[in-house]
């Protein structure tokens, strides 16, 4: 088999140890790659690159198109954007798969038939970092989820358990509250789950969803969620798995992909010799899989059960009277090595064969017949003792013909008319007017914004209201009828 490029950083803090380790296991066990290192992480971003990578850098991913990372510090505070973030947003790594599997009995763990995967989408949500400060009280973090986006991980959660012969796809989601954000990712759930019938399908709500993720998780085999929730409970599977330091993760796209440990760079244990490089081997075995070299991967799987189950274990898994001997990064490495060609006894032999890749098509979506109803004008409101009475008499004043104002609300609460004298009030207020007619133009805001420029008011950002073919595209205020 011809050698494939791979691109690999060895990243902070334990990254240079685990990265050792895991390279030196692949090279054992004969994985076919040649590696071109780039430099990545803290001391980047600490020569004054805010994006924690150079051009140069990203010339040799680009090239490579495979990246193997080791994890990194990103410095705290200082406008450091996170790279792990930019790469997979850059790449269009829309998917993040993250498997937790028990090694029951000889990692402990409460839950020993556990055996999921996280199938977390990776580019949107509140992980789009788009935040603003608009008055001196409120900062706001902008929830961006696209139809594309979300049918495309929701396809492929169904296509990865078809391809790993899983039988059941759970999506978690809130849309209990957020209506339209995660409400639209549940319905595109709905819609997809019905192309495969073999797959067994349901939902929870994800605060009663997680509870039951970290109670029963042996119920779970591919879980589907949007990012956010998607990373606590990836980072939850892996812990009650047995260890953080056990979870490997893959970030697909169409025609770039990059794999990682679950975990940090672990700087407490940093430079002492004795982080376990499972996690980061693991995240290896499925880049192995992912390039066509499933049988040595598979060599490696072996050998780590071999391994765990002769009781060879680092701290993070050390046990009295389970293990036999507590060994550092090194000690765990050879004790790998020497294991290579050795299959488990006590735990299922893996068999691995080649990846069956997963492409994605998304069908075309009907054109939307999209209305221009009202605006919501967002205020820096500060006077009066923030009297909503006071603020709505100055606003109805800046009403025009064509937009009236309906209500003002403060946090999502109806404050005028009819406010509720017990509702805290921030500086930041919403003031929606609805039109008069059917539907109005960019020329009526325009003409109601100069009205309340003229006012003295400090108007922050307006939202556009719209019916989309015919249904009302926004919510309303707690409280607004
Ligand atoms: P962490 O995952 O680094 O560590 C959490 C705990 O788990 C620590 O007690 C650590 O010692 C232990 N642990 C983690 N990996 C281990 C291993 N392989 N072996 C043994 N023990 C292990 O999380 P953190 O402390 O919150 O974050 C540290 C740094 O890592 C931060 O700068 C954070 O931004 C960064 N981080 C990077 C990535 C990444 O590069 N993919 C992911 C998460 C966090």
């Amino acid at each position: 088999m011809e050698k494939r490029n791979i691109t690999i950083a060895y990243g902070d803090g334990i990254g240079p140890e685990i990265m050792k380790s895991t390279m030196a296991i692949m090279e054992a066990a004969g994985a076919q790659l040649n590696y071109d290192e780039i430099k990545v992480g803290e001391q980047v971003y600490l020569s004054g690159n805010q994006s924690g990578i150079s051009d140069e850098s990203w010339d040799t991913l680009r090239k490579n198109k495979i990246f193997l990372k080791a994890p990194i510090t990103t410095p705290q505070g200082g406008g450091y954007k996170s790279l792990n973030v930019t790469i997979r947003k850059s790449f269009g790594l829309y998917s993040n798969v993250r498997p937790s599997k028990a090694y029951s009995p000889y990692v402990t763990t409460h839950f020993p038939k556990m055996d999921l995967v996280v199938v977390r989408e990776n580019e949107e949500d509140l992980y789009a970092g788009i935040e603003h400060q608009q008055t001196p009280e409120v900062v706001q973090c902008i929830k961006l989820i696209s139809r594309p986006g979300s049918e495309k991980i929701i396809r492929y959660a169904f296509e990865y358990a078809i391809a790993n012969n899983r039988k059941h796809v759970t999506c978690m989601t809130k849309d209990n509250i957020m209506k339209h954000a995660d409400g639209l990712f549940h319905s595109i759930f709905k819609e997809v789950a019905k192309e495969y019938p073999e797959i067994t399908s349901d939902h929870y709500i994800i605060d009663i969803g997680s509870a039951r993720l970290a109670n029963d998780p042996e119920r779970f085999d591919v879980v589907v969620t949007l990012n956010l929730y998607g990373d606590i409970l990836s980072d939850i599977a892996s812990d009650i798995s047995g260890s953080v330091g056990l979870g490997g993760s893959a970030n697909i796209g169409d025609d770039f992909a990059m794999f990682e440990a679950i975990h940090g760079s672990a700087p407490d244990i940093a430079g002492q010799g004795i982080a376990n490089p499972a996690g980061l081997l693991n995240g290896a075995c499925m880049m192995l899989v992912h390039l066509g070299q499933g049988a040595v991967a598979a060599k490696i799987q072996n050998a780590l059960f071999k391994t765990l189950e002769d009781g060879i274990h680092t701290g993070d898994i050390y046990q009295e009277g389970l293990s036999t001997e507590r060994v550092g990064t090194d000690g765990f490495t050879r004790a790998m090595i020497e294991r290579l060609g050795q299959n488990p006894t006590k735990f299922p032999v893996v068999e691995l064969s080649e990846a069956k890749p997963i492409s994605i098509k998304l069908k075309p979506y009907a054109p939307v017949k999209k209305d221009l109803v009202g605006v919501d004008v967002f205020l820096n409101y500060d006077e009066d003792g923030r009297d909503p009475d006071g603020l709505g008499a100055k606003m109805e004043a800046t009403s025009t013909e064509n937009l009236k104002l309906k209500v003002i609300s403060n946090r999502g609460v109806q404050v005028y008319p009819n406010g509720k004298p017990e509702t805290f009030k921030s500086d930041h207020w919403i003031v929606r007017f609805m039109g008069t007619k059917e539907t109005i133009s960019h020329a009526d805001i325009i003409e109601l914004l100069g009205s309340i420029s003229n006012a003295g008011m400090d108007f922050i950002k307006i939202e556009n209201l719209y019916f989309m073919d015919g249904e009302r595209a926004f919510t309303l205020a707690q409280g607004e009828k």
